[in-house]
């Protein structure tokens, strides 16, 4: 061994003869070389948009008492490093950081820098705003803050990404693997977080890369090549870590003037770190991933260290190494032309050790996760408006809220593992976002209200206000004495590419008024008295979020059903008179000697039955389609298990101990509000759980809305807060839950298809993920349930579907971000526990036949009718153009179609993105090919050119699917088969094709001289 470390020792001395005095050359060109272990060193740093402090503080580098990260170091001091060498490389992923650098920069410096890119150098990957998380997120603001980071990029670099990067949210989504990944035009998609069960098989079997298939309708094409860091973080090998004053890994000395000479000792422990590394991967290609959280704050340190491991590992000369990029990595892979494993489904949910698993965020923080989920369809349909008035160059327009969103789909933001200040941050950025775009859908809403050639439209007259505290009765817009003379008109605005009819809801102080339609015809409506319990949570809530305390205010809900055309508005007149229903409660009490007969609600084809003996739903009956089943619905808590154990619940980590049905603290009567349009029940649960159910007359769902909390703690419990509704469908363990509100993925209790689990959690590791819904089936019937925002939830007992509605937790986790989740709302003085309010949606349908709803009305959920109030004096009758359709009044777009982006761009050119809504056999009717006639979508303009891109729009999609990898998949003879898409957009008809779960995006540049509407 000593002899052999003399040969070593001569090497490098003749390297130093051959330069003046002790000037050190290192030779870090090497490239990959075949037949031998090759180390694919990756410089990268993790910078999370927020987390511990706010994406600004971690930019500037600001706050460092809670965390030293400074963003901007690491990007000053990376230019240097790679100009230093150009062997260097470096991988950048957030763009929210880059941008907020680059914007800064001189034109010399970004000149550098587009050569750092274009050498490939530096390279973009991953490339959205955020490295979004991949359980909380709705795969529409997954696409958009994409599509904001890719669109970028290609404009200042003219490159697209080749590589999805998500190293650190805490599971994988299916919807991530094929719509983010190979939609995007991905070759590979690397992350570190997966089950520890599911990695110890992996290593074991060397199947930690895998070529995953997240569509089950789009086969093969859905394809991407995957791998999960053997490890289980994306850090570098203990020993390898080299960020400025850490002390944690020997720096490289070489200097044989000095002390602590060590270069044998350090290239021998890389040797035995790729070994074994090697030992659980397949081939003769292994990465390290070198870099973690905020680091090269000084990139020369982490340089100057890897320069010297390859130059003498390499002339050690037992393993290769070099730097590289996850893109090259990928490309050496795909060189072997090897068969990989084949992957499905997704990766959900992740434990990293036994009793932790991370299901816990797929609540916590429920009321960002709602405002998330509104402001996403409120940009939606913003974005609508926006186009159809002619974006205004010197604004408002709706871009801070895209922004604002894009930020909030990063793995430690909608998810709810930050601390509270960053939540806080996110909250302001959105509610500053919503208010610019208000202004943009306020002055469409007067200039398409006043005359039908509204593009030149500059200060209408009419001035729209909104209310986005509209659920908790706070709307000074619509708090007019209409018995003083005034008039109330509200436009409501439908983002949906269908006719939509629905019940609108308002708040009004007075008790006598009518609705009139935009004919002048007077239509059913009724009033409901605002209940006591409503206007406590008004009162402190709209002073909470608006700083002013507010008046009593409206005494009751209007209602009237709003008919509004695709794409368009219908506006309704409400003025003195008498609403045709006026609703005064009826309240049933239960228990005592006497039993009362039991309770029928509903005047439609749907009736609830509640039990006259305590007074619990008990039934559902659906005349038209004949269920008739039993119902119950209760709400349990789970006691947070505390520190001290071996697992704390917390912001990740759901870990219960035990579970509490919430019992009624007294006995409250049932009160019923029955009326023409739908009827209600209000149950008080507990002086903090209140729900109302409604059934109304047109719909056939249960509509529930939930109001929960202040969560009590002075029994110094956390509690995790569930509502449970059973049925007796035998459902045998087995439910679905969707995939970022996408595809449904089939769910077995205590079961993974990957490899044979060891349940040690029978609840926190049943719970999954849901944005858009879940469901429960037998032979003959469903049962689905839809949700309004991001929840967690299962079927923990069959018949049974369970999900989270708020948690309130006393202790740390221990995951990082070492705060507990205790969040309180305060005003003055006052703080109290946060309260929620929600709303889910059930139905049970015969079999098969659940799928037209979920999908039909989780639009509607995802996209809710859009309000617009302005007071008008007695005299005024209608607006000039009271309803409006961007669409041509015959179409509207086939039933299993959604218009998911209609925006228009900088450059004047619209932005499209059509979906199919169905999966292949997902419904008899409607999993079919669907053709939409653009010439109707848009029957005022003339189409010049359309262009197919990429998902992100950052490339054509022709281009895309030509360079992209394809892979061969272990067993499959076949290279591809042949999956189901849209044929070419016909250039004469101009009618796009799609086929069940297709997502097709388009570029479309209309002759603008004839905007016109
Ligand atoms: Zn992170």
């Amino acid at each position: 061994m000593a002899g052999f470390v003399g040969v070593v020792l001569t090497v490098v001395l003749s390297v130093c003869v051959l330069v003046e005095g002790n000037y050190m050359v290192y030779d870090t060109a090497q490239g990959v070389v075949p037949g031998k272990l090759n180390v694919h060193l990756v410089p990268h740093t993790h910078d999370d948009v927020g987390w511990l402090k706010t994406v600004d503080q971690y930019y500037v580098g600001s706050n460092n008492s809670i965390q030293v990260a400074c963003v901007q170091n690491v990007l000053d001091s990376l230019i240097p490093a790679l100009l230093a060498d150009k062997n260097r490389k470096f991988i950048y992923v957030e763009q929210a950081f880059f941008q907020r650098w680059w914007r800064r920069q001189s034109e010399a410096t970004k000149k550098t820098v587009q050569i750092l890119v274009s050498t490939g150098q530096l390279e973009l990957i991953n490339g959205g705003m955020c490295m979004h998380d991949e359980a909380a997120t709705h795969y529409i603001d997954m696409i958009d803050q994409t599509t904001l980071g890719h669109r970028y990029i290609k404009q200042q670099f003219n490159v697209t990404p080749r590589i999805g990067w998500q190293i650190d949210p805490f599971g994988h989504s299916a919807v991530q693997a094929y719509l983010l990944g190979a939609e995007v035009g991905f070759d590979a998609l690397f992350f570190a977080r997966i089950d520890y069960q599911d990695r110890a098989k992996r290593r074991d079997e060397k199947k930690l890369e895998f070529i995953w298939q997240g569509s089950k309708t789009q086969g093969s094409s859905s394809q991407i090549f995957s791998g999960a860091f053997y490890a289980g973080n994306y850090e570098p090998p203990t020993g390898f870590y080299y960020e400025v004053n850490d002390e944690s890994s020997p720096v490289v000395q070489d200097d044989i003037n000095l002390f602590d000479y060590n270069v044998q000792e350090r290239v021998d422990a890389f040797v035995a770190a790729a070994l074994s590394q090697a030992n659980v991967t397949r081939s003769n290609h292994i990465m390290w991933t070198m870099g973690t959280d905020f680091k090269y704050q000084y990139a020369e340190t982490w340089f100057r260290n890897m320069d010297k491991l390859i130059h003498y590992v390499n002339q050690d000369g037992r393993v290769n190494v070099l730097y590289s990029t996850p893109s090259i990595y990928t490309d050496t892979k795909h060189a072997l032309n090897e068969a990989w494993p084949l992957k499905s489904d997704d990766f959900f949910p992740y434990a990293d050790r036994i009793n932790a698993y991370w299901t816990g965020y797929f609540t916590s923080r429920p009321a960002i996760k709602g405002y998330v989920r509104t402001m996403s369809g409120y940009y939606l349909a913003a974005r609508q408006l926006e186009l159809f008035k002619g974006r205004n160059k010197s604004g408002p327009t709706t871009e801070s809220l895209a922004d604002a969103l894009a930020i909030a789909q990063h793995h430690d933001a909608v998810t709810g593992t930050e601390k509270q200040h960053v939540a806080n941050d996110y909250a302001k950025r959105l509610s500053i976002g919503y208010k610019e775009s208000e202004d943009v859908v306020a002055a469409a809403f007067g200039c398409m209200t006043q005359s039908s050639s509204f593009s030149e439209c500059k200060d209408p007259p009419t001035k729209f206000t909104q209310c986005p505290l509209l659920n908790i009765s706070y709307c000074p817009a619509t708090e007019v004495d209409i018995s003083q003379g005034k008039k109330l008109a509200v436009l409501v605005y439908n983002s949906l590419g269908w006719k939509r009819t629905s019940v609108v809801r308002i708040p009004v102080i007075n008790e006598n008024v009518t609705v009139s339609d935009s004919t002048g015809k007077v239509i059913l409506s009724q009033i409901i008295p605002i209940v006591n319990a409503s206007i406590a949570n008004k009162k402190f809530y709209a002073t909470a979020y608006t700083g002013e305390s507010t008046s009593a205010g409206p005494m009751y809900w209007l209602a009237f059903t709003a008919e509004v055309p695709p794409l368009g508005f219908s506006t309704y007149v409400i003025s003195s008179g008498k609403a045709s229903a006026s609703i005064k409660p009826r309240s049933y009490t239960f228990g005592g000697a006497q039993n009362s007969s039991a309770v029928e609600i509903g005047s439609g084809n749907l009736k609830l039955i509640y039990s006259g003996n305590n007074g619990t739903l008990t039934q559902y009956i659906n005349s038209r389609s004949s269920v008739n089943m039993s119902l119950e619905q209760s709400y349990t808590y789970y006691a947070g298990e505390a520190a001290g154990t071996d697992q704390a619940s917390g912001a990740y980590v759901f870990r219960p101990n035990g579970t509490s049905e919430v019992q009624p603290e007294e006995k409250f009567p049932l009160r019923v509000f029955k009326g023409p349009l739908y009827d209600e029940v209000h149950q008080m649960i507990n002086s903090w759980i209140y729900q109302i159910t409604r059934v109304y007359k047109e719909k056939e769902h249960v509509e529930v809305e939930f109001t929960v909390g202040p969560i009590p703690i002075d029994d110094e419990v956390g509690k995790e807060i569930v509502t449970q509704i059973k049925s007796n469908i035998g459902n045998n363990k087995t439910f679905y839950t969707d995939s970022n509100g996408r595809d449904f993925l089939e769910r077995i209790r205590d079961y993974r298809a990957d490899w044979d689990l060891e349940v040690n959690q029978p609840i926190a590791g049943n719970y999954y993920p849901i944005n858009l819904g879940i469901y429960i089936k037998d032979n003959n019937t469903e049962l689905s349930v839809l949700v309004d925002r991001s929840v967690g939830g299962s079927s923990i007992t069959d018949g049974e579907v369970e999900i989270m509605l708020h948690r309130r937790l006393l202790y740390d986790d221990g995951r990082g971000v070492d705060e507990s989740l205790n969040e309180t709302v305060c005003v003055l003085d006052k703080c109290s526990g946060l309260t929620v309010q929600g709303k889910y949606y059930l139905r049970f349908d015969p079999l098969g036949e659940g799928s037209k709803w979920r999908r039909s009305f989780g639009q509607e959920i995802y996209s809710p009718f859009l309000l617009a109030f302005t007071e008008q004096d007695d005299k005024w009758t209608n607006f000039a153009i009271p309803t409006f359709s961007a669409m041509d009044s015959s179409y509207s777009l086939p039933d299993n179609v959604a218009i998911l982006t209609l925006q228009e761009l900088e450059d004047g050119t619209v932005l499209l993105r059509l979906a199919h809504l169905y999966e292949d056999g997902e419904d008899k009717d409607l999993s079919v090919m669907a053709t939409v006639e653009l010439k109707k979508v848009f029957p005022n303009k003339k189409i010049n050119k359309i262009k197919e891109m990429s998902l992100s729009a950052n490339q054509e999609r022709e281009e895309m699917v030509r360079k992209r990898l394809s892979w061969k998949v272990e067993g499959s003879k076949t290279k591809q088969d042949n999956d189901l898409r849209g044929g070419p957009v016909n250039p004469v008809k101009l009618t796009v094709e799609l086929a069940p779960m297709e997502i097709r995006t388009f570029i479309i540049d209309f002759n603008t001289k004839l905007v016109q509407y």
